[in-house]
């Protein structure tokens, strides 16, 4: 029995509720796919068209449909169907020609509101997004809340509806929003329960129900050779060894096979490279008041959040610092600069003069280090590379490459410094940002208090 079952935007009266949710590791991923999208935007951008069969698609005679409205899927119209037989189909059929810029606009929107619930998402096309819940173990207990949450948000923000399925790997969670959609039957518009968990009842049952076309991952032409074999459900393929499948689809489709046979999908989320930020944060059993105890934090964060930066090749232009206090006000400061970095040693020059503009008139409870404003390391005008093995000889042939690159670096970071400090006011004792010879040191005055008088500016 599905686990939830109602309307397309919000649990019915009649649902049939679980009697208990899944946590975020039973269902820990979760696939979104937005209904007709985009006929759906063209809807929207044109409301006398809404409650007529609409597509979006070309009207030539070798055209296909890229999307069809719902009203235009009663008279049995599909996308990747050619248009003329469309149009046989639905003789009324609205055919348009798509206007990209506005399915960017509604995808970019449709990822915002995604953002917000986990930036642990993986784009798929415009209007598909998988998401892996296990971050928000603490935030998000319940999973099956999480998806009508979202789900409405779609709905009331965007004016979009949307399929929401929910499952123990990518596999189950993308089947799940398929079958959670409204479909047509003998003309007949049925709705789907808009958010679908396939917990293990389900899964074996679908294991045994399920053609194998309908396994995302198996293209037509794979399902063709499979169905050569004698393979047309997904119970098939347990009767084919491993090894015959690679000799027919190759040893990489063979190994996923061989695991989607009992329901498993080693498909990671693919996180977004365009991520909004990355950072660091951590609370103190017992608050730090030592200045020095605290930049040494500060600088720790600053290697966890470059390295985590450097791993999607991209540098950051913005470097944020956040501090919570015992009396549980917090500050945050933060620096765009004219380039990108993903050194730590740069990362943390900036992150300790942005601390040093901050009065410490409390213990701290917590230190947080955020980057943001993400460019591909391509496009980064200036390197900064102060992490080069001089040892080797590809390092000295690098050094001596890079070597006038680094004077400009410094100058800048050197620059970028002082702006922290023109910014927030030079509330610090002491001294800043020496650029040594193996790259930026902070030094500070013996007695300093680095985050400023008390009398100092506002938090
Ligand atoms: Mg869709």
């Amino acid at each position: 029995m599905p686990k939830l079952v109602s309307n397309s935007v919000k649990p019915s009266a009649g649902s049939i509720l679980p009697a208990e949710n899944p946590s975020v590791y039973e269902a820990p991923i979760l696939h979104i796919d937005l209904d007709a999208f985009f006929a759906s935007v063209e809807i929207l951008d044109e409301p006398s068209l809404k409650g007529k069969p609409v597509a979006v698609g070309g009207a030539g005679a070798r055209s296909v449909i890229a999307s069809a409205s719902y009203e235009a899927r009663r008279y049995g119209v599909k996308s990747a169907m050619p248009s003329l037989l469309a149009q046989r189909m639905c003789p009324d059929l609205i055919i348009l020609p798509g206007r990209f810029d506005r399915y960017e606009y509604y995808s970019q929107r449709f990822h915002d509101i995604i953002n917000d619930l986990t930036p642990d998402y993986e784009p798929l096309g415009l209007d598909e997004v998988f998401c892996d819940l296990r971050s928000l173990s603490l935030l998000t207990p319940d999973p099956i809340a999480a998806a009508w949450n979202l789900k409405g948000r779609i709905n009331d923000e965007l004016g979009l509806l949307s399929g929401v399925g929910l499952g123990r790997n990518k596999l189950w969670a993308k089947l799940a929003s398929k079958r959670s959609k409204p479909h047509v039957v003998k003309g007949q518009l049925i709705d789907g329960p808009g958010v679908l968990w396939v917990d293990p009842e389900m899964e074996a049952k679908w294991l045994v129900e399920l053609p194998i076309r309908s396994l995302w991952g198996v293209g037509p032409a794979t399902a063709a050779k499979l169905e050569n074999l004698g393979i047309h459900f997904v119970r098939d393929l347990s009767k084919v060894g491993e090894e015959t499948l690679a000799i027919h689809v190759g040893p990489a489709m063979a190994r996923s096979l061989a695991d989607y046979a009992t329901g498993d999908d080693e498909r990671a989320v693919e996180i977004n490279r365009e991520l909004k930020s990355i950072g660091h944060d951590q609370t103190f059993a017992k608050s730090i008041r030592s200045v020095e105890e605290l930049l040494e934090i500060a600088k720790s964060h600053s290697a966890i959040v470059a390295r985590a930066l450097r791993s999607k090749e991209q540098v950051a232009r913005t470097i944020s610092v956040s501090l919570r206090f015992d009396d549980q006000s917090a500050v945050s400061r933060s620096q765009t600069l004219p380039f990108g970095v993903d050194d730590e040693t740069a990362i943390s020059a900036i992150v300790g003069a942005l601390m040093e503009t901050v009065p410490l008139k409390e213990s701290v409870r917590l230190v947080g280090v955020h980057l943001s404003n993400f460019l591909d390391r391509s496009e980064n005008a200036v390197q900064l590379s102060f992490d080069i093995d001089s040892g080797s000889i590809e390092g000295k042939a690098k050094v001596a490459q890079l070597s006038q690159e680094r004077q400009v670096s410094k100058e800048a970071l050197r620059d970028a410094v002082d702006e922290v400090r023109a910014k927030f006011g030079n509330t610090s004792l002491g001294t800043l940002s020496e650029l040594g010879d193996e790259g930026l040191e902070i030094e500070r005055q013996r007695g300093s208090h680095a985050f400023g008088p008390k009398d100092s500016r506002a938090t």
